[in-house]
């Protein structure tokens, strides 16, 4: 059969066994690890994916002992008992045709334990405890527990382990100068300090035999002070495949590394450049991974020689089917995953069940179904945003005749202010696959028309969803009509041509969005261009420094503009912004030199500029233009009307709540009500 993608296509021969392509589910922690019934949601999760043609899935981390979990109430695999709960999830994967390993991870001193340990008692900046120093023979009692781990893993019918050997775990602090200040045969040296994951990785293959593969994921830019050398991770690979290791996959910056490397203003693919420099260096097979979330750039990943296999996780959470897809030749049908971390990761840190925001399916498999109705009805969606979209979509699916309104002349609703903003380039593969649902679901998009109560009354719908979802906030302040004053929409939708000086009026997500884009030079984008990236967050091409980052400086060009942002509250800015992203938007803006400024009262704005006042301070920030991003309120004139006539109205997204709007909820929204119609 011709392939779309043949390099991605090829079987990867291991000598034992086969797996079926070059695509590697990297690992994810889903919370259904630890859930009541997690375990049966976990294989029909995994068993989709399985299906979907993925050829290698790597599950979520499961620690070897109690001193390794993230938290005390975390999963472990240490038991016969609790291996036995794991057949559920390799019987579903086998049965669908894949492969799967399991991710064994010992946090080391990331545990929010008081029970963490660590091979030196020093605390992480990012846990919130001091680890006890493993003793000597606690050292030899962990490797015991991976290999125990390991072999339990085995019994419950895996086809392999992936040993967590990166992102700041346990095994890299022994690794690392700085956290391992050990004087014993397991800290010093750099030898004494690799000591550990090779014994690891020795006296797993010795426990399991040769038939069983050992997956290392090898920390190759730590991106912290005192991180590994490039030579250090060549000796570490050599010495892990040495130690019996069947694939050595790549590990990216630990997780209190102040860098970005997931987020979606990483441009794609951005880090397959430490996967490649080593490939030269050893013969087991490398897996290279991070901001890989289209089959072309998979594809041309291993058709360059960069690696051998590919690892995504999250594009396997907006994607079951995303493999079957791209070799069908179908790839325009993929549900891209836009590298949001608002479903999936942010989740995990709120200790919510992960999802994906542009597939509320993902991670509810065993819940939620879209079956066929037995009483099709005529319903219109008002409003091509992404509530209305997906409630049109999955209704028409169910076999519904949907007919969807837009007023405006593309679909997408705020998406297509996203789009433009530097960084969430990614928005556009969400709206190209928006146009393919709505193509093959049949559903009969009407652009450039406004639905009103005549369209209502002059039609048979038995049904009608309002997704109208929101409009910007005006706030009351005197001067507010003054012609320098410009609301986020208009300047995403005309761009006018605006002065050096710029105050933005609220610093919630949008804020911190007009700020971005105001304060970049929108031709040159660093979420687009990879050398720009790396320059700007202080990354060494070359890998000649330390961590990758030892003496390199970072260098965010200060914005030609003078922008501040503003708020009324008195907190940090931008807390409501996502928690593994909120981080990386203060950190630009700030080397960008916004302003931030918050305890403000805003008096007046005139000729001069906007006027505020700061606790007693009264000032006037003089400006060429005010943007207001002041938040937003639900557009509802249609919902008094339409409840007046004899059809079911239904208000989905911002529409029914405007505070909080948010693409995930307006997504998840849709998508539950067409499955209750
Ligand atoms: P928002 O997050 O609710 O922020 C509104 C801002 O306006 C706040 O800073 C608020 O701060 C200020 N404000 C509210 N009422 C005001 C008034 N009467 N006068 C002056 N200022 C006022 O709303 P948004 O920024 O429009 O974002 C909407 C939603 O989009 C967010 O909830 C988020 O889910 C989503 N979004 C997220 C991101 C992201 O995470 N990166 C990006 C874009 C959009 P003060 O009250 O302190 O002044
Ligand atoms: Fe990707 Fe966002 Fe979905 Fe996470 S929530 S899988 S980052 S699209």
């Amino acid at each position: 059969m011709k392939h779309s993608y043949p390099e991605l296509a090829k079987p990867l021969e291991l000598g034992f066994t086969t797996i079926k392509n070059r695509v590697l589910m990297g690992s994810m922690h889903t919370g259904l690890e630890e859930a009541p019934q997690g375990f049966k949601k976990l294989a029909k999760f995994y068993q989709a994916r399985a299906a979907g043609g993925v050829g290698l899935i790597v599950t979520g981390g499961f620690a070897p002992d109690h001193f390794g979990k993230i938290e005390p109430f975390a999963a472990k695999l240490s038991t016969s008992k609790e291996a036995k709960e794991h057949e559920v999830i390799t019987k579903a994967v086998h049965e669908a045709g894949g492969k799967i390993c399991l991710q064994i991870l010992h946090t080391g001193r990331y545990a929010y334990s008081p029970l963490a340990v660590a091979p030196s008692r020093l605390k992480a900046p990012i846990a919130p405890f001091k680890p006890m120093a493993l003793p000597g023979i606690g050292v030899h009692l962990t490797i015991r527990n991976y290999v125990r781990c390991a072999e339990l893993a085995k019994s419950a019918g895996y086809d392999g382990v992936e040993v967590m050997g990166s992102e700041g775990y346990l095994i890299n602090q022994f690794i690392a100068k700085q956290t391992n200040k050990r004087k014993d045969r397991w800290g010093g040296n750099f030898a004494n300090r690799i000591r550990f994951p090779i014994s690891v990785v020795e006296a797993i293959r010795k426990a399991v035999g040769k038939n069983f593969i050992i997956i290392y994921r090898l920390s190759m830019l730590d991106l912290v002070e005192n991180g590994s050398t490039w030579n250090e991770v060549i000796t570490l690979a050599k010495e892990i495949e040495k130690a019996g290791a069947t694939i050595i996959n790549t590990g990216i910056g630990w997780h209190e590394a102040r860098i970005p490397t997931i987020a979606t203003m990483v441009p794609r693919a951005a880090f397959t450049f430490v996967t490649e420099k080593l490939k030269s260096e050893i013969n087991v097979p490398l897996v290279a991974t991070n901001r890989i979330n289209t089959p072309e750039v998979a594809e041309s990943v291993i058709a360059s020689g960069q690696a051998d296999m590919v690892s995504m996780a999250r594009p396997f959470l907006a994607d079951a089917d995303f493999v079957n897809k791209s070799f069908a030749g179908k790839a325009s049908s993929i549900n891209t995953c836009i590298a949001c971390n608002q479903a999936c990761l942010d989740h995990v840190f709120e200790k919510k069940r992960a999802s994906c925001l542009v597939n509320p399916l993902a991670c509810y498999e065993a819940e939620l179904k879209v079956e066929p109705t037995s009483t099709p009805e005529s319903i219109a969606v008002i409003g091509a945003g992404p509530a209305g979209i997906m409630a049109a979509i999955t209704a028409a699916e169910r076999g519904h005749r949907v007919d969807l309104f837009e007023s405006k002349s593309e679909i997408g609703g705020q998406f297509n202010f996203a789009k433009k903003i530097p960084g969430k380039e990614e928005f556009n593969e969400t709206i190209r696959y928006f146009h393919y649902r709505i193509k093959e679901t049949g559903v009969t998009l009407k652009l450039n028309t406004r639905f009103d109560l005549e369209t209502a009354k002059s039609s048979n719908y038995s049904s009608i969803i309002i997704a109208t979802g929101v409009e910007g906030r005006t706030p009351d302040i005197d001067g507010i009509t003054h012609p320098s004053v410009v609301t986020y929409q208009k300047l995403l939708e005309e761009e006018p041509i605006l002065g050096d000086r710029i105050a933005i009026i609220g610093s919630g997500g949008i804020g911190f969005d007009v700020a971005e884009y105001l304060s970049s030079d929108l031709e040159n984008r660093s979420s687009l261009d990879q050398d720009l990236f790396l320059e700007e967050w202080g990354i060494d091409k070359s890998l000649q420094a330390r961590g990758g980052i030892a003496g390199i400086k970072s260098d965010i060009a200060p914005s030609k503009r003078q922008i501040y942002l503003c708020q009324r509250k008195d907190t940090k800015h931008g807390k409501s912004l996502g928690k593994t992203t909120g981080w990386i938007h203060r950190t630009t803006l700030k080397n960008k030199k916004v302003k931030m400024l918050a305890g403000v009262t805003y008096e007046k704005i005139d000729d001069q500029g906007l006027h505020i006042s700061m606790g007693s301070e009264k000032k006037t920030l003089e400006v060429d233009h005010i943007i207001i991003c002041a938040g937003q309120q639900s557009v509802t004139d249609l919902v008094l009307p339409l409840k007046s006539l004899n059809v079911s109205v239904n208000l989905i997204g911002g529409a029914a709540l405007a505070s909080e709007v948010d693409a995930k909820r307006a997504i998840r929204e849709g998508y539950e009500l067409a499955l209750e119609i």
